[in-house]
C-alpha cells in the first residue's frame, strides 16, 4: 500500500477510507473503461481519505486497486493519475536478494500471522524489512 496513500493515520481510519471507497465502487459498477476512468476521477489523485487513495477498495477480504492493468487486459488505468513505478524499500530489497534469501523473507513473515493491513502497513514503514536483517545477523 506504499503506493496507495502517504501518512497513514490509524489502523481504523484506513479501514473507514477503503470501506468508503468500496461502497462508491459498488455504487458505481463500473463494467467498461470510461466508467472505471470516472471513477477514478471523482477525486483528485492529492485528495486522500486518512491517507488513503480514494481508489483502493477491498473485495472478499482482498484489498486492490481496481485500476490496475492485471484487471483490464494490460491497459493501466493508473497512468496518469499515481507513480505506477513505486516500488516501497522493502520491494526494492528484495528485488536484488537471491532465491533463498527472498524464500526466507516470504517464510518470516508467512510466520508472523499478520493480517493484509497489518502487512502493508509493516512493508511500508519497513518494520518487516528491519526485523528480518536484525534476525538474520
Ligand atoms: S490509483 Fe490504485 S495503485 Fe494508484 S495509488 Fe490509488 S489505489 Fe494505489
Amino acid at each position: 500500500m506504499g503506493c496507495c496513500g502517504h501518512d497513514f493515520i490509524s489502523r481504523d481510519k484506513i479501514k473507514i477510507a477503503i470501506k468508503k471507497n468500496t461502497e462508491d465502487f459498488n455504487k458505481a459498477k463500473p463494467m467498461v473503461k470510461a466508467q472505471f476512468l470516472k471513477f477514478r476521477d471523482r477525486y483528485h489523485p492529492m485528495d486522500l481519505n486518512f491517507g488513503v487513495c480514494r481508489n483502493l477498495i477491498e473485495h472478499s477480504g482482498q484489498l486492490f486497486c481496481p485500476l490496475h492493468p492485471n484487471l483490464h487486459d494490460g491497459k493501466d488505468l493508473r497512468e496518469g493519475h499515481c507513480d505506477i513505478n513505486h516500488l516501497c524499500k522493502t520491494a526494492k530489497e528484495f528485488a536484488k536478494w537471491d532465491k533463498d534469501k527472498q524464500e526466507q523473507f516470504l517464510l518470516f513473515v508467512k510466520d508472523k500471522k499478520i493480517d493484509n493491513l497489518t502487512y502493508s502497513m509493516k512493508m511500508d514503514d519497513n518494520t518487516l524489512l528491519e526485523e528480518f536483517l536484525k534476525e538474520e545477523k
